[in-house]
């Protein structure tokens, strides 16, 4: 019998109305397990940690990425796999973080969430919950973790956390990893994409808990202002920008742009190219506005995804005072999150 430890952050998979504001509050963890029976004659033995307060995620700070980190961490060799209820506003982001912060895994880490209550009729929560406590308990004839990675289980879909993307914002259908296939669907069994899915590591888990936050994002737009592109590229407090750019890596090509890029990136600092689309890869060579961009310094986030890019920043800068460190690593795949 497999034994999963269910830690429970917050957001609407647990909430339930105010009688008096009707605004949604969380509500306590047995409460939820009375919502959904069907946990309890599992044939998974589940542990369940709460965090204090349990939070919207939209308040969600790195210290709780480290504190989940840690968690993880001293529990890791108690149980077979984890799962992470969270809300679904910041949940990529998370998942994102911590499929870097958590190396050498070799045990699954699911997040899951749900768009309504599970007190509610009709819920989606009750589906995700049952099924994200399946995958955390799957194991292969040998013992080993059928899904040793950070991932995120959402309406039927099994995806890769730092591929993640919340798609929808009232839709069951809210998660989509657009570059990469699910790493399993579940119809009446949960079938696994094993191609695709990371081999369990041999080394030790290794957690990274230190992160650097000083990270912006510019997101290009027609009509963009000088001052707008400068306050963000030379912002003092800015060690990393990520700058959202068109199609497969483009941005406006006006002198006093480029020059800026040019400013920011003489000052060291590091500028990582990510795209507006949902679908598809940073190409910058393909036009002269990306191959000028490049020639400027900025460097290429491929297929990654926005949220995927913070946290794989926020490790690097983490990692080390030095740029020209994170400047080495941020183009390369780290784990599974571009391809590459
Ligand atoms: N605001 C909620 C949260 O992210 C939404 C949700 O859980 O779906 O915590």
């Amino acid at each position: 019998m497999s034994n999963v430890l269910l830690i429970y952050t917050g957001g609407t998979i647990g909430m339930k109305e105010d009688p008096v504001d009707q605004t949604l509050r969380p509500f306590d963890f047995d409460s939820l397990l009375d919502e959904v029976p069907e946990l309890r004659k599992f044939g998974t033995s589940i542990d369940h940690v709460t965090f204090d307060p349990l939070i919207d995620s939209s308040d969600i700070e790195p210290a709780m990425w480290q504190k989940l980190a840690a968690l993880i961490e001293r529990k890791y060799d108690a149980y077979d796999g984890f799962v992470v209820l969270h809300g679904t506003d910041t949940m990529a982001y998370s998942a994102s973080v911590l499929s870097y912060m958590l190396s050498n895994l070799s045990k699954p880490v699911v997040f899951t969430g749900s768009q309504l209550p599970v007190g509610r009729l009709r819920t989606d929560g009750r589906e995700n919950l049952v099924s994200a406590v399946e995958i955390a308990g799957a194991r292969e004839r040998d013992g080993s973790a059928i899904v040793p990675e950070v991932c995120i289980y959402f309406n039927s879909l099994l995806i890769r956390g730092n591929r993640s993307t919340k798609v929808d914002a009232d839709g069951f259908d809210a998660f989509r990893s657009p570059n990469l296939p699910p790493l399993a669907e579940a119809g009446i069994d949960i079938r696994y994409n094993k191609d695709i899915i990371l081999r369990p590591s041999r080394g030790l888990l290794s957690v990274s808990s230190a992160l650097d936050t000083r990270v912006s994002i510019l997101k290009v737009h027609p009509g963009i202002t000088e001052q707008v592109v400068r306050d963000t590229l030379l912002g003092e407090a800015t060690r990393a920008v990520i700058l959202e750019t068109f199609g497969c890596g483009n941005a406006p090509s006006r002198d006093w742009f480029l020059d800026i890029v040019r400013e920011a990136a003489d000052a060291g600092k590091v500028l990582l190219n990510v795209t507006q689309c949902l679908r598809g890869t940073v190409n910058m060579d393909l036009y002269a506005t990306g191959r000028a961009l490049h020639r400027a310094g900025v460097l290429s986030g491929y297929d990654i995804t926005l949220e995927s890019a913070l946290g794989k920043l926020f490790f690097l800068m983490g990692k080390s005072n030095d740029n020209e460190y994170v400047k080495a690593y941020v183009e390369k795949n780290l784990c599974g999150e571009i391809s590459k």
